[in-house]
């Protein structure tokens, strides 16, 4: 079972990832966007970091949901409010459970993935972070073993975004010349997964 502990640890991990990969964020958004989504991430889960240490909130759901706010409030960009909507979803697809089971999660999960398809009206093969989630959350299973083949589809998924042609967001207006790009949203989704998968064996 998950407790609200393993799910400050996830996204404490994920901060991690994003501050030791911000730079990389960055200039992959400078290729295709405006430079900024390392900073936008790093700002928004510094202050889900800071949120989650003065006092870890009582429910999973309850934990997703203050850092869905979070991200919501302090990353500009359109990165945030998808984020803030993929935690927040999730979250609330949790419910007030104390623990949740890891198939619960996933459904949760796929709740969340939905509630960003649905914001941002992009779809697989826009060249999106959908492009890493999806895939993610399709291999999401029963048990926290499927969590690291999450994260090696979320990966595999942010790769796969190199050849495509942005069809949502900023990089879309490039057109042809957002092909041969990785896309920076894909890229930190496929770091979440890396933290989900990293927060089983502390
Ligand atoms: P901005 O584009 O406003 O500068 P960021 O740089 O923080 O925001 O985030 C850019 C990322 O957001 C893109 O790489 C892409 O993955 C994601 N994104 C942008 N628009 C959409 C959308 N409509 N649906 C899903 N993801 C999107
Ligand atoms: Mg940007």
């Amino acid at each position: 079972m998950l407790d609200a502990e393993f799910f400050r640890r996830w996204l404490t991990a994920a901060a991690a990832l994003v501050d030791e990969e911000a730079a990389r964020l960055t200039e992959l958004d400078s290729a295709i966007g405006d430079a900024d989504h390392g900073a936008n991430l790093q700002r928004g889960f510094t202050a889900v970091t800071a949120a989650l240490a003065a006092g870890t909130p009582a429910t999973p759901g309850a934990v997703l949901i203050t850092a869905g706010k979070e991200l919501i409030s302090k990353v500009g960009g359109a990165s945030g409010p998808l984020y803030g909507t993929l935690l927040r979803r999730t979250g609330k697809a949790l419910g007030d459970a104390p623990e949740v089971a890891p198939g619960d999660f996933a459904a949760a999960l796929r709740e969340g993935v939905a509630a960003v398809a649905a914001l941002g009206g992009a779809r697989a093969g826009d060249k999106t972070m959908l492009d890493a989630l999806e895939p993610a959350v399709a291999v999401l299973g029963d048990s926290t073993d499927t969590f690291e083949a999450a994260r090696d589809a979320a990966g595999q998924g942010a790769l796969e975004t190199i050849p495509m042609r942005a069809r949502k967001g900023r990089a879309s207006y490039l057109g042809e010349r957002s092909i041969g790009h990785e896309d920076p949203g894909a890229a930190s989704s496929a770091l979440l997964m890396a933290a989900l998968a990293g927060a089983v064996r502390p």
